[in-house]
């Protein structure tokens, strides 16, 4: 009998420990070395707390409809600020259910026999992996592959440092014990734009800094406008086209100063201006591992790099920053280093989310891509406001747009804005990574009333009538 093959993989997040499972699953022996907790900033810093901040910033946005659905509260006029939010009992929640989510990750992978070494890892050469632990002391480990997963840690500037206090990136609000009287939000990507949705739902006077002409750039233009339009709707003050120069604090007061010379106050302000990944210092380029420009890991759709017997999955890569892309990324490298059947990433099946309110939920080929003939595909938008349900519920924002290609009718992507579209996606996923068309979608029964029922009905606009 062979010697059993040994995975060592550098990091606990998504990215490492889901391919970890794969791993034991398959009968490797498998050692996950990870310095700052299982789970990775995914659990500990970034998806976990940022999504349970934003479900009490939820049931806030809900308190703000309750009039009108018929709940008296004291004044009228203004609901939700009748409900106080307790800042601090909130980032206690976060931090507690961030650890508990570790732990069950630890509790998982020594289940499944995998052992876990804390402690910094590096690279000596594609077969070997240092860590050092926090004592200083090292161990050298062999391995027949190596998996990097070291993902990524927030981009700050020269000009905006942060102290932790009021000047913030997005791993450090959750040490905050007092409300913000006014936070700037500098970045009006994915996370400045969760963030600054969900602390406007809590109470706190935001002000949205973006250097582009609107929010989310990277994101469907039309979806992003409704976004804009509800925020500002809401009380945010959205300032487009305004660069970030630095950030300053003087005693309590933050103050940005833009490019253009105007500039900005507040109590606090929170940098939310991209990630960098943390690939140096890892011995990759005397292993032959590649990096981009940037740092990132350049790895095929097997998640290989340059190096033979060495993968990278995740944040580290850059290939597209979600956790459920860096698990899957991780899983394929173990899959196809162990032999199993795999298929190669495909992006164009990734469903994602913006967690603001409303959400932004999006799969498969963009506007964008049609629009710059990257793919010949018919659209249909339709508005959320029709929906019965949505009607019952007292929603207004948000549409269900399909696309699909014109002679088969294959649905190839779709847009949901609305309460809870990271929910109401899923059907045109399945749909675009099965290639149903728009008839399959339209003709599977959805409840009445329901806001589904939109999806069907968009894709029963796409019905071409047989002549
Ligand atoms: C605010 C925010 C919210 C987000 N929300 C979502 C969301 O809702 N859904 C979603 O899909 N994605 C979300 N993302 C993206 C998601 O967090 C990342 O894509 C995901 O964490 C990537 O996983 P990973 O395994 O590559 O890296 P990480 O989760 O970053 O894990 C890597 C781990 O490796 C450790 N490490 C680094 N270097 C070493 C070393 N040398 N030795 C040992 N260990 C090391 C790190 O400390 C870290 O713990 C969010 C990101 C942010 C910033």
């Amino acid at each position: 009998m062979g010697r059993v093959t040994r995975v060592v993989i550098i990091g606990g997040g998504p990215g490492g420990y889901e391919s970890a499972l794969v791993a034991a699953q398959l009968g490797a022996e498998v050692v996950v070395v990870d310095s700052d907790g299982l789970g990775g900033s995914a659990v500990l810093t970034d998806c976990v707390p940022s999504k349970t901040l934003i479900a009490t910033a939820e049931l806030m946005t809900d308190l703000a409809t309750a009039p009108e659905l018929g709940i008296g509260l004291v004044d009228h006029t203004a609901p939700a600020s009748q409900v106080e939010v307790d800042l601090a009992r909130v980032n206690a929640r976060v931090l507690r259910l961030a650890a508990e989510q570790s732990s069950d990750i630890g509790r998982r992978l020594e289940r499944e026999g995998v052992r876990v070494v804390r402690g910094r890892g590096h690279l000596d050469g594609p077969e070997r992996v240092v860590v050092t632990g926090a004592d200083g002391e090292t161990e050298t480990i062999e391995a027949d592959a190596v998996l990097v997963a070291t993902g990524a840690a927030p981009r700050t500037l020269p000009t905006a440092e942060p102290d932790g206090e009021r000047i913030l990136t997005w791993e450090q609000v959750y040490d905050l014990t007092e409300t913000p009287e006014k936070l700037i939000v500098v970045g009006s990507g994915v996370t400045g734009a969760e963030f600054a949705s969900a602390y406007m739902a809590l109470g706190i006077e935001v002000v949205l800094v973006s250097s582009r002409d609107r929010v989310l750039p990277g994101e469907d233009a039309d979806a992003a406008e409704v976004l804009e339009q509800v925020l500002t709707r809401r009380g945010m003050a959205v300032m487009n086209k305004s660069r970030m120069e630095s950030v300053t604090r003087e005693g309590d007061v933050v103050t940005v100063r833009l490019t253009d010379g105007r500039s900005v106050s507040g109590s606090h302000c929170l940098l939310a201006l991209g990630s960098i990944p943390n690939t140096a210092g890892l011995g990759l380029e005397s292993a032959g591992i590649a990096v981009d420009e940037g740092g990132f890991v350049k790895v095929d759709r097997v998640s290989r790099t340059t190096a033979r017997g060495v993968y990278a999955a995740g944040d580290c890569t850059g290939v597209l920053m979600l956790a459920s892309v860096a698990a899957m990324q991780g899983r394929i490298a173990m899959w196809h280093f162990l032999g199993d059947a795999v298929a190669p990433l495909d992006l164009k099946k990734v469903s994602s989310n913006v967690f603001t309110a409303p959400e932004i939920a999006t799969v498969g080929w963009s506007q964008q891509a049609v629009d710059a003939g990257e793919i010949v595909a018919e659209a249909v938008r339709l508005p959320l406001a029709g929906n019965p349900r949505a009607k019952m519920q007292g929603v207004r924002d948000g549409f269900v747009k399909l696309f699909c290609r014109p002679g088969t009718g294959i649905v190839v992507g779709g847009v949901v804005v609305g309460p809870r579209a990271s929910e109401l996606i899923h059907p045109i996923s399945i749909a675009v990574a099965e290639s149903l068309t728009a008839d399959q979608l339209a003709n599977a029964f959805t409840v009445y009333p329901s806001n589904s029922g939109s999806v069907a009905e968009a894709a029963r606009r796409l019905h071409h009538p047989k002549v």
